[in-house]
């Protein structure tokens, strides 16, 4: 809308606003009580007045340095505020605000660095130094950008191992590298399954694998926690294995993050991404994060370069000279997204008044809680005859999973979720036959879980 407006008033002649040379100030008058106008333009400024009315009227002087006070219109490039007042986020310091192109600057979360001022509130979340963390884009959208420069393969080193039942997007993000390349799909793309029967991966068949065919290996990609089974990979020694036989490893964290303890550094990950909207709360497309180990930093660079990956000390004396920030951070293409930054910032200092260690010590207990007291019920050897069971597919020791639990019913899922949600219950089904229950140590307690256990009773009679 702003572009619109700005487009629409500068395409005017000079002459068509009064001397003052505010473009208000014409508005006051109707076509009538200002004959002397050109008849076109005065109309479209009148039939936009409404829209006008959605933007702020002024600045508010206290968000200002003492030298810009005196602003009260903003005119240029970027005029009055960048969206309808009402849509920004309201916070005890900021107000509904309107700050206009002074935003930028000004604050305590300005919108040049508004995604450094939070990075520091996800470093011991991911277990990353702030300089190893980028938070920018969408989940694929940084893995494509991840794999643009840690995937450049070599006629011998041609191909990216990951799971057979990979996210989509993580499969077709490979698929498409691979394309990329120009590269024979079938050949290039490595994929591990389970064993025949058998629900979830074994990590020796991960380092075995590795450990044969990792000469024509370029890059290892594996989820952290496998969104539909909820086992949790052995994050370390995939990686030592992968980089033992000259492969870059790298993770997918969409269900990791904020579910698990993560020490990408330590573990000496090369490259992970994640979402914030699984157990970071952030709201779906919410700011993703990406993590390049600073190993790296001065020899892996983007593939992809926009503004925002020149250092901010010269970036903007727009001289087209790239001074590239070195690691992730150069990665970064765009501005920051204030609105997602918000909700994001909310998010995270929830989790900042905790540690992942003190939530993953009530996950273990909470899961753990849930998956006796299913097993107690519905267990096959514990349910008589004909009587509907649950299995549970996610690995029951807790080291190879985090808060999720997937279920797989006797009798047909759909019906069982469509039961469930009537009394309540928040979960998920997932094709082909889960139901994902993750009880949150964040806002679920010991109480809640005893409950789903009571009407899952009451459906499964
Ligand atoms: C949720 C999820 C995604 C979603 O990707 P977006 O780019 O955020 O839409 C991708 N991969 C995995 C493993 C996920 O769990």
């Amino acid at each position: 809308m702003t572009k619109f407006l700005a487009a629409d008033l500068s395409a005017a002649p000079a002459g068509e606003f009064s001397s003052s040379g505010a473009v208000g100030s014409c508005q006051r008058h109707s076509t009538r009580s200002c004959p002397s106008r050109q008849p076109l333009s005065q109309n479209d400024h009148i039939s936009l007045r409404h829209a006008r009315s959605h933007f702020g009227k002024t600045l508010r002087p206290a968000w200002l340095p003492a030298h810009r006070r005196e602003a009260r219109t903003v005119f240029g490039s970027r005029r009055r505020t960048q969206a309808p007042a009402s849509v920004f986020p309201h916070s005890p310091d900021e107000g509904p605000t309107l700050k206009g192109a002074f935003g930028h600057e000004v604050g305590r979360r300005p919108w040049i660095t508004g995604d450094e001022c939070i990075v520091g509130l996800m470093k011991d979340i991911v277990g990353a130094d702030e300089k190893e963390i980028a938070l920018m884009n969408g989940l694929t959208v940084n893995l494509h950008l991840l794999l643009l420069s840690f995937f450049k393969p070599t006629p011998t080193r041609y191909r990216i191992l990951l799971e057979a039942k990979a996210f989509p997007s993580d499969h077709y993000a490979v698929e498409s590298q691979l394309q990329l390349h120009g590269l024979d799909v079938q050949k290039s793309m490595l994929m591990i399954k389970p064993r025949e029967g058998e629900e979830t991966l074994r990590t020796e068949d991960i380092l075995a694998l590795i450990e044969k065919e990792g000469d024509s290996i370029a890059v290892i990609l594996f989820s952290g926690v496998q969104f539909y089974t909820g086992q949790l990979f052995d994050m370390p020694r995939i990686t030592k294995a992968g980089q033992a036989k000259g492969c870059f490893v790298g993770f997918d964290l969409a269900h990791a993050v904020g579910n698990v303890e993560l020490r990408l550094h330590d573990w000496g990950v090369d490259f992970a991404c994640w979402c914030s909207y699984k157990y970071l709360n952030s709201g779906a497309g919410g700011l993703a994060g990406a993590f390049i180990h600073e190993k790296h930093a001065r020899t892996v660079k983007p593939a992809l370069v926009g503004w925002f990956g020149h250092d901010l000390e010269t970036r903007f004396k727009m001289e087209n000279k790239l001074q590239l920030t070195p690691g992730v951070n150069g990665f970064r293409i765009s501005n920051p997204p204030m609105l997602l930054v918000s909700a994001l910032h909310a998010s995270l200092e929830v989790f900042n008044q905790t540690t992942m260690s003190a939530l993953r010590k009530k996950s273990i207990l909470l899961t753990g809680y849930l998956e006796y007291l299913i097993k107690h019920y519905y267990g096959k050897d514990k349910v008589d005859r004909g009587r509907p069971s649950v299995n549970i597919i996610t690995p029951s020791h807790p080291e190879e999973r985090g808060c999720q639990l997937t279920l797989v019913f006797s009798i047909p899922m759909k019906s069982v979720f469509k039961e469930l949600e009537k009394r309540g219950v928040v979960c998920d089904s997932r094709e082909p036959s889960g139901i994902r229950l993750s009880p949150v140590p964040l806002y679920n307690s010991f109480h809640d879980v005893f409950k789903f256990i009571q009407i899952l009773r009451s459906v499964m009679v």
